[in-house]
């Protein structure tokens, strides 16, 4: 396995529309070991999402997954580590819909817009379409944090940066000044 370097944001790569992956190819080895680094780079730089234009690949395909380490941050309630939560995933070729008009907005960051962090709105709950890295079929809900990721992750691959979807850049804040002024003891990992 190995780290893979992450584009920034300038990087064309951030800005083109990804191409959909054969449903052949997901097995091979390349697209198997692609999807290795990818959750080695995301573990890497703490993440809890990484989508492969992130890594100069143009595919439509992003891992994600969080879970924090008991204790880390004693001070939140048991609903907030829970939104925090997100189950590992590796999705291809992504389709979502809303369910229901439900929006929130909270905090985002992005390992390709590095140690920033604003505020964005989402759908609360969406449907997923996508296949697994076995190349099954994969039809779920996600809610919350883990639905926040997953459109997040999805906008990579139309060349949609977070920054882009905030309704205002009032929020718009470095990590430092994040910490200072903003919300000190809540960890907003990058996607
Ligand atoms: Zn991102």
């Amino acid at each position: 396995m190995s780290i893979l370097k992450v584009a920034r944001m300038g990087h064309p790569v951030l800005r083109a529309r990804a191409k959909a992956i054969d449903r052949g190819d997901i097995k091979s080895p390349r697209m198997q070991q692609l999807i290795d680094d990818m959750f080695e780079t995301m573990r890497e730089y703490q993440g809890v999402g990484l989508a492969a234009p992130q890594v100069h690949v143009p595919l439509r395909l992003f891992v994600a997954g969080f879970s924090p380490e008991p204790g880390l941050e004693p001070d939140e309630d048991e609903e907030d580590r829970d939104q925090e939560r997100v189950p590992l995933m590796a999705l291809i070729n992504p389709e979502l819909s809303a369910v229901g008009n439900g929006t929130d907005e909270d905090w985002e960051g992005c390992l390709s817009v590095p140690d920033i962090r604003g505020k964005v709105p989402r759908a609360r709950e969406i449907q997923v379409k996508a296949y697994d890295r076995s190349g099954r079929r994969i039809d779920m809900r996600a809610r919350g944090f883990t639905a926040r990721v997953i459109q997040h992750e999805t906008d990579h691959l139309d060349g949609v940066l977070f920054l882009d979807r905030m309704k205002s850049f009032d929020t718009l804040t470095f990590l430092d000044e994040f910490g200072r002024f903003w919300n000190a003891r809540r960890t907003v990992p990058e996607e």
